[in-house]
């Protein structure tokens, strides 16, 4: 799940690194104190540049508020706007947190030209991190000598522990603050965070409740623009599918494991997710049967059929529990079975 700013930034706080001092308003607030710089809301990075961060001084404010509601942000309407007191700035600092794989670690990513531009920089410093807090210490001091902050060594040396308590502590798999903010009067502040957190880790966390929800894994999208998509049982299954697709020389559009206890609801439901997708030609329906029933799959094939009218050519390999039903479901419906998935992918080929 990606974070908005506001959401992250209540993270940040509840962990003792400091933000500046803010509001969430909406198109119901009547007041807001100014100077005020407005952000926009949005899941997306890079809003200063399209008018997604706007520092407000006169008794205009009312109508920025609006505007900036109705302005779309690459693509993304805000709901809310947070509105923060403004910063005076000195220098602004990359940092972040990722986590290194293929290390097993935490590690902390700097950049002392931070700010809009961080994207064209290179030579980022990275350092693991670890629970030992004088690992902690030490990358805090090739930090501040790194950023030109000596005198701010103990400062960054607790930022530095609070971030790494937070992002353990919160399942991250990305914590970013650009631009790290250095104020006039000698302040360390977040200026803007993303987050990440780990959709697996929900259950750890009753009171995740943000604006985004954790991703359905069982229906995967693999390419949008894809031409084929495809719905099998068991993710085993699933991904042999995507495969064979992918080695018939055609382009998978998602993975779909509907899992044991599909029933026609279920299976009608991923007909319409597929049915967002633009390009779709062919749909290629692999299933397996063994909690899963055929017939319920059967119905569901010939509900979609009735519901959606522009449903693509469907291709379907069923095999296992109830299948003699299903066989019967499907002929008295005259939507046609195939004997296996390669047979499947060669009828899509010679359609195509
Ligand atoms: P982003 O463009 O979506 O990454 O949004 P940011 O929150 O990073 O803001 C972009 C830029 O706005 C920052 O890099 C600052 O240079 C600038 N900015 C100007 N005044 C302020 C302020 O008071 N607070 C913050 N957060 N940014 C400010
Ligand atoms: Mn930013």
């Amino acid at each position: 799940m990606k974070l908005l700013e506001y959401e992250a930034k209540a993270i940040l706080k509840a962990f003792s690194i400091p933000v500046p001092a803010s509001s969430i308003v909406n198109s119901k607030t009547t007041k807001i104190e100014i100077p005020v710089v407005l952000k926009s809301q949005v899941p997306v990075g890079g809003r200063g540049k399209v008018g997604g961060v706007r520092l407000i001084k006169k008794a205009d404010d009312m109508q920025a508020i609006k505007d900036m509601l109705s302005l779309p942000i690459k693509g993304h309407t805000p709901n809310v706007l947070l509105a923060e007191e403004p910063l005076s700035i000195k220098r602004e600092y990359y940092l972040s947190l990722i986590i290194d794989r293929s290390d097993s670690t935490i590690e902390l990513m700097a950049h002392k030209e931070g700010g809009i531009e961080v994207e064209s920089q290179s030579n980022f410093r990275r350092w693991p991190l670890g629970e030992d807090r004088n690992r902690n210490h030490k990358v805090a001091k090739m930090l501040t000598e790194y950023f030109g902050l000596p005198e701010q060594l103990s400062v960054i040396t607790e930022l530095i522990n609070n971030l790494y308590k937070c992002f353990v502590a919160s399942d991250a798999t990305l914590l970013e603050i650009n631009p790290l903010i250095l104020t006039t009067t000698g302040n360390i502040v977040a200026g803007d965070c993303k987050m990440t957190l780990d959709d697996a880790a929900k259950f750890r966390h009753p009171e995740w409740n943000f604006e985004d929800t954790p991703a359905n894994t069982n229906f995967v999208t693999l390419d949008p623009e894809g031409s084929v998509a495809t719905i099998a049982n068991g993710a085993g299954l699933a991904m042999a599918t995507v495969d064979g697709v992918a080695d018939a020389g055609l382009s998978p559009a998602n993975f779909l494991d509907i899992g044991g206890g599909a029933n026609e609801a279920s299976v009608l439901q991923a007909f319409k997710q597929i049915m967002e997708y633009p390009n779709i030609s062919a749909i290629v329906i692999n299933i397996f049967a063994g909690i899963t029933r055929c017939d319920e799959v059967a119905k569901a094939i010939i509900s979609a059929k009735s519901h959606i009218p522009e449903l693509p050519k469907l291709y379907i390999r069923l095999a296992g529990t109830n299948y003699e039903a299903a066989d019967a479901l499907l002929s008295r419906a005259g939507i046609p079975l195939l004997p296996s998935l390669e047979s499947c992918l060669h009828s899509i080929k010679e359609d195509h």
